[in-house]
């Protein structure tokens, strides 16, 4: 069987290892429009700060391809995909044919049609060249200013402070990390940046972008302020690369519609990562997860099913960790319930010790939970909600400091525990 894999980051090097895991047969052919060893994107802002060295970003062995005997073909696009004959042209010329592709282009920074591309000075965090070009902006810039206070803004304005620029970030809503936490949270947050002096501007949107020639002086707001900046990283989130699929008649909404086996809605094109949106344990609906953990998840089953070794996804949990001013933080699922949806939340604060925890159920069971400054046991409230456990019995004690494994005996089945320990 030809197997062909676009894309070369969690998902696809993901499927490649449940393929070869029981498939030594078939052909593997990768294509990857970067030019750069397997890498965790994750780490990326690490790498920026020079909190780790280049290496450090590695994510598998070099010679991963040839062990897994994958033609990998770098700097390579694929532009067109012809879903009748099975092939993929790229922009070498290049056809490949295969009798199972998975898509797995991730996304793409949003950039917003105001802020001119090119300017010296102005960049996006997605890949490697990007964190490569910041940092030689960095050697030249005091000032720098985060557009977007989502989790890529996070990191890097965290990042760039460490590198010992005044930061700045500008956030359209009235929170930070609003897609993983909430109001409480972000105000925890933003204390901790304050105290790092990262000054944070909410409700606030950049409108202008001030230049000499073609290189950035500062940024102006909507509130009115002129904010000097020889750096502006621009974060306004990300969305799934589907630009392949544009001429096919593969089924999308805002990411590439997958059922429960990674397939699109053409027999033998998958898709997993970023790019694909899968069934959400948490909300119950569809959506695109865009995140490291989940986009592995969907490689792997990805991977399986291709080669008929067929397994269905159980589904997606959001899930993010974060540190920020060394105060650890993490979040699952649903962190702010819509009203009138019959979500009940739990909260503990401890404002002085820097603690605050929250979980938010549904009939009985978790459907999210904010950890900030502790996160023991998120591994086993992470197993209560991927086992969709009822938690009536111990919801009480959900967010005390003695919660943990120990709670749940006598809670759940003797013979169930073992499970929270390998969720
Ligand atoms: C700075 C940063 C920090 C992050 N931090 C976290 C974190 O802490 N936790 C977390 O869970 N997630 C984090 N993420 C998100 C995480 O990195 C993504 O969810 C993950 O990389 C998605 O993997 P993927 O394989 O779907 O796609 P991607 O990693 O986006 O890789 C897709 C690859 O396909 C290539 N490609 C695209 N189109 C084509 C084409 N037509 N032909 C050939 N190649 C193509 C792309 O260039 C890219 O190399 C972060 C992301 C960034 C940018």
């Amino acid at each position: 069987m030809k197997i062909l894999i676009i894309g070369a980051s969690a998902a696809g090097t993901a499927a490649i290892e449940s393929i070869r895991r029981y498939d030594q047969e078939s052909s593997i052919v990768q294509l990857s429009d970067e030019r750069h060893q397997l890498y965790s994107r994750c780490l990326l802002s690490y790498y920026l700060s020079d909190s780790i060295p280049r290496e450090g970003l590695q994510y598998r062995d070099p010679g991963f391809h040839s062990q897994m005997r994958v033609e990998l073909h770098e700097g390579t696009r694929a532009v067109h995909l012809d879903t009748d004959r099975q092939c993929v042209t790229c922009d070498d010329g290049s056809v490949h044919e295969f009798d199972k592709l998975l898509i797995a282009t991730g996304s793409l920074a949003k950039f917003p049609a105001y802020i001119p591309q090119g300017m010296e000075g102005v960049n996006v965090l997605r890949t490697l060249d990007d964190v490569e070009m910041i940092r030689t902006n960095v050697r030249r810039a005091r000032r720098a200013v985060v557009l977007g206070g989502g989790l890529i803004g996070m990191k890097a304005a965290v990042a760039l402070n460490e590198c010992g620029l005044v930061t700045s970030v500008v956030v359209r809503s009235s929170r930070v990390l609003s897609q993983m936490i909430d109001q409480e949270a972000s105000h925890f947050v933003t204390e901790r940046l304050g105290a790092s002096s990262i000054e944070v501007f909410f409700k606030t949107d950049i409108t202008e972008v001030e230049s000499r020639g073609n290189t950035l002086e500062a940024v102006r707001t909507d509130s009115g302020q002129r904010i000097p900046c020889e750096l502006l990283v621009v974060a306004k989130g990300v969305q799934p690369n589907t630009d392949l699929i544009a001429d096919t008649d593969i089924r999308k909404r805002w990411g590439i519609e997958t059922n429960a086996h990674m397939q699109t809605s053409r027999e033998n094109i998958y898709a997993a990562g970023d790019v694909a949106e899968t069934f959400d344990i948490t909300t119950g609906r569809h959506a695109v997860s865009a995140l490291w953990t989940c986009a592995v998840q969907q490689g792997h089953l990805a991977g399986l099913n291709m080669i008929g070794r067929g397994k269905a996804y159980d589904g997606a949990v959001l899930m993010n960790s974060l540190s920020i001013g060394g105060i650890p933080l993490i979040s699952y699922g649903v962190t702010n319930p819509p009203e009138g949806e019959g979500y009940q939340v739990i909260t503990r604060e401890q404002g002085r010790a820097g603690v605050y925890k929250k979980i938010v159920l549904k009939e009985h069971r978790i459907r999210g939970i904010i950890l900030l400054g502790r996160i023991d046991n998120a591994g086993v409230l992470l197993s209560l909600i991927q086992r969709r456990e009822d938690v009536s019995s111990f919801e009480d004690r959900l967010v005390s400091d003695q919660f943990g494994y120990g709670t749940l005996v006598g809670s759940v089945g003797a013979p169930d525990l073992a499970r929270y320990h390998n969720p």
